[in-house]
């Protein structure tokens, strides 16, 4: 607590983050930034670089999806009509400009700007994809008691449930895997766990549904009876 608070006192002088740098005998100034949490610096920049890495990824990942969409190969899960329908807008958008209005140019670039907002709600959880458009609809807050945060909380996703989560076909392994882990415990059980074999019973359930659903979804669908 005495070499935080010192670093927090040197750190904001002029010249401070050298200061305690040296004071402080850390190898790199990163170390004193994280230390004093004085914003500006290394740290400040690699967050900004690692921002800037995760919404390219987040575009990516929505103009994938939006283009499986368009060959009827659609998301699974709780979330998924909604995430249907926002696709379906789009692609409705793309094709209703007007003959005699500026030629619209169906490019990737011109795309990833009507999804961009999409993009950045967009979560990664091991099993799942996260749309946090409302933080009141999150399961894993409202399981946590902070239904107003304004990140989801992924370690208590429940994906299963949550309105606002997405199956695709990348998640199937996950989930395959799951399902045989736990059909490999649910073997092992001796016969008198029965509150453990009705919890792994279940769990097993729930995996297969959601395998059953991706795999319904990923089967190529004709858009205009989306499920
Ligand atoms: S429960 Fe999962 S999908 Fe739902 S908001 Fe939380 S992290 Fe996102």
């Amino acid at each position: 607590m005495l070499r935080r608070t010192l670093a927090l006192e040197m750190a904001y002088r002029p010249g401070g983050v050298l200061a305690t740098k040296l004071h402080l005998k850390h190898i790199a100034t990163a170390t004193t930034e994280g230390y004093a949490a004085r914003p500006g610096g290394a740290q400040a920049e690699l967050l900004a670089e690692v921002n800037k890495h995760e919404a390219d990824r987040n575009l990516t990942l929505v103009l994938a999806e939006f283009r499986n969409y368009q060959q009827g190969i659609l998301p699974a899960g709780p979330g998924a009509r909604n995430l249907t329908d926002f696709f379906a807008s789009i692609d409705s958008t793309l094709d209703t400009a007007p003959a005699d209005g500026p030629k619209v140019q169906r490019n990737d670039r011109d795309i990833l700007n009507l999804l961009s907002k999409r993009a950045d709600v967009l979560h990664l959880g091991p099993a799942n994809y996260c749309w946090f458009t409302d933080p009141s609809r999150a399961l894993c807050l409202k399981l946590a008691g902070t239904p107003t945060a304004t990140r989801p909380m992924i370690g208590m996703c429940d994906s299963a449930r949550c309105p606002q989560a997405t199956h695709h076909g990348v998640h199937r392994p996950v989930w395959a895997e799951h399902a045989e882990r736990t059909k490999t415990f649910l073997g092992q059980l001796g016969t008198t766990r029965a509150t453990e074999h009705e919890r792994l019973t279940s769990d097993y359930n729930r995996a297969q549904r959601v395998i059953t659903e991706i795999d319904d979804a990923t089967t190529p669908h004709e858009n205009e009876d989306p499920i």
